[in-house]
Parts: C-alpha cells; structure tokens; sequence
C-alpha cells in the first residue's frame, strides 16, 4: 500500500533529471554513468529498494539492476528498463555496456565500494575507458525541483507537529531516552517513514556536546534542553534543532540563547541566491565573535538537506558554492560551553528568487517548562 507522500514520488519527472545529466557526460566524453549511490538511484530512477545500480546514457536510456526482491517495486517505481538479477549486479551492468558498445564509462569515486568497482572492471570488454567521478549527480539534487520542494515541506511540517505534539506532554521526571522515543512516535503517526537521523535530546552540560546521543538519565531541572531531530517523509529528510528549559532560564542561558538566536536570524537574513555558502558562515561567525563566542562554535552554519539529511551545500568557512533559488539549507548555528551546556537553534531554508523562505514554523522563543 502507497501512501500519500510515496503516491507524490511517482509521479516525479525522472526523465528531466537524467536529460540534465546528458551535458555532463558529454563534457566528459562518457558514453553512460554507473550510478552506485541508492539516493542517486533514486533521484534519477525513482527506485526506493535497498540493492540496485543504474547506468545512464548520454543518449537518454536509463537501465536499472537489482534483485528478485525487488521485482514488483521496481516496476511500480520506476521508468527505467528494469534488469531482475539473482547474481551480481556490476556483472549485468556491465553486460548491457558491452552489448550497447559503450567505450567510456563514468563512475561515481566517493560513492563505490573497491570490491564493487574492481568486480566490475573485471566484467567489462577491454576497450572500455573508466572515468572516475565525483559529485555529479549531488550538484544536481542541490538545486530541488517543484515536486520535491512540496514534499520538503511536508516533511518539515511532520517533524514540526511531532516536536509540538510530543513536547506538549513534556515534564521534569523523563528522561532524555523517553523523550527521544516520545518525538520518534508521534513523527511515524503523522506518517513519517523514519527519523533522518538518530534523534538528539541533551540536558544540561551533556548539550554541550553538538552531536549528544540520548541517555536514560532524567532531564534536570534549571537547564538547558537541546532537542534535534528530523523526519523522513516521502523519502525527503527535515532537521530542525529547538531548546527548552525546564524552569525560569538564569541570565547566563538567556544570554547564551540571545547569541546563537542572533547568529541565527543574521545569518537568515544574508541568504540569498548569488550568495556563498561560505559568506554565510561568516556572518554567523561575527556574531558569535562580537558576543566571545567564536570558540564555542565548533561546526558548520549548515547544510543542504534533501534524500539525504546531509547534502550539499555545506555552509562552511571555505564553501565557495554559490547559492541558488531551489536550495534547501539548513542554518544552525551553535554554542556549547562546557560544564554548562549549549545552544543551537536550526532552521531549514528554501533558497527563493529574491532570499529565503524559513520552511519552519515552529516558534524560536526559549520554550520553558514548568517543573
Ligand atoms: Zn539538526
Ligand atoms: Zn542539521
């Protein structure tokens, strides 16, 4: 049975995406790609299974291999030539190069096992040339089309009503786990396929750490809570961070909360298309500067998102991406002081003509909680 989201995902324009490829593999005088990525199998095949490859042609043909298993989904997904195979899919990949007489091949570098790729250079005619790639098909899915910006928005909505149904029955007694399983329900009962990423819940000095994993340890009271967390809906991840406070805030985290706050809407306000991903980051950094907090932030403004939770752009220091209308990024700046705790509050962006549209609704003020 197809839900709603996946019902969207069918009817997504898979031939236009693969026609955007067709220059790119003339620029490298490639006579078809061996797409190895599942999110880049998917984007360009629409197929959702957990074993396949793809080969795409500079002339249009899209070919795609998986298993047995697959045989129903593939042909419900999918507008490629579908090939069932019950033994290696680099094998019958290859097959189908020989047999169309394709002399060069592009690969995807970063995205291919050695033992994959080694199996498949064993499998092909002599004559064919290999040219490693890297990124091809990413820069493409930076830039979302009209389909997936409307299912981005219903993941960010899932996740938003998720973070609001569950905190709603938040009380100091819980523990970071509970809570971290309360958020993962309500997201799956609004029909989200999983969470994007492990979900993060840290109170107190443990927010400290950006990447904290939930403990069976109770969330204390007069601290900090950090709760960040995404949904996958349609296939397309969300990822929004938010704080609590379970009691009145004291002037040391209504000050920290003021700072990244500001970071963030600054750098909000910067977003742009013919921006860098990098100018971006700056301007986080200099508030964050300007407040003594430059060493506390430890990682990136933000990252695109799409298939995968972490996608490019990556709005680092030395991006020199330039923005374009259609991105979705996220901003999240962060402070994290040790002993005490930390701060992050992150946004996901669409990159429009003229700015950005914030994509979350759910409100930036420090929630507090009563104990
Ligand atoms: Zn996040
Ligand atoms: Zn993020």
């Amino acid at each position: 049975v197809l839900d709603a989201p996946k019902e969207r995902v069918l009817s997504m324009n898979f031939a236009a995406r693969r026609q955007a490829l067709i220059p790119l593999l003339k620029d490298l005088q490639a006579d078809c790609l061996l797409v190895s990525s599942l999110p880049n199998v998917r984007y360009l095949t629409g197929f959702t299974g957990s074993n396949a490859v793809a080969l795409l042609s500079a002339k249009g043909e899209a070919h795609l291999f998986t298993d047995p298993r697959y045989t129903l989904r593939a042909a419900q997904e999918s507008d490629a030539q579908v090939h069932i195979m019950r033994g290696s899919l680099a094998e019958a990949a290859a097959k189908v190069v020989a047999k169309k007489r394709w002399k060069s091949l592009a690969f995807e570098a970063s995205r291919i096992t050695v033992s994959n790729l080694t199996e498949f250079q064993q499998k092909l005619p002599a004559r064919v040339n290999l040219h490693a790639t890297s990124g091809m098909v990413e820069r493409l899915r930076m830039v979302k089309d009209a389909d997936e910006i409307s299912i981005i928005r219903e993941s960010v909505r899932v996740n938003s009503k998720a973070y609001e149904r569950a905190t709603a029955k938040l009380r100091a007694g819980v523990t970071e786990n509970t809570v971290a399983a309360m958020l993962e329900f309500e997201m799956r009962k609004l029909g989200a396929e999983k969470p994007s990423f492990e979900t993060i819940v840290a109170s107190g000095p443990h927010a400290a750490l950006p990447h904290a994993q939930p403990r069976p340890e109770t969330i204390a009271r007069d601290q900090l809570l950090l709760i960040d967390m995404g949904a996958f809906v349609g296939g397309y991840a969300s990822d929004m961070t938010r704080m609590m406070h379970l009691g009145s805030p004291g002037r040391k985290a209504k000050k920290l909360y003021a700072a990244v706050l500001e970071a963030q809407l600054a750098a909000i306000d910067a977003v742009r298309p013919g921006i860098t991903a990098g100018a971006i980051d700056k301007v986080t950094r200099r508030v964050m500067r300007q407040h003594g907090l430059e060493e506390a932030f430890v990682h990136s403004t933000g990252h695109g998102v799409g298939l995968e939770i972490h996608e490019g752009p990556r709005l680092g220091r030395k991006d020199g991406t330039v923005l374009e209308a259609g991105m979705v990024i996220t901003i999240e700046p962060g402070a994290y002081l040790e002993g005490f705790g930390g701060v992050r509050i992150e946004d996901m962006l669409l990159v429009t003509a003229t700015g950005a549209e914030v994509l979350t609704p759910t409100s930036k003020e420090l929630s507090i909680l009563s104990t």
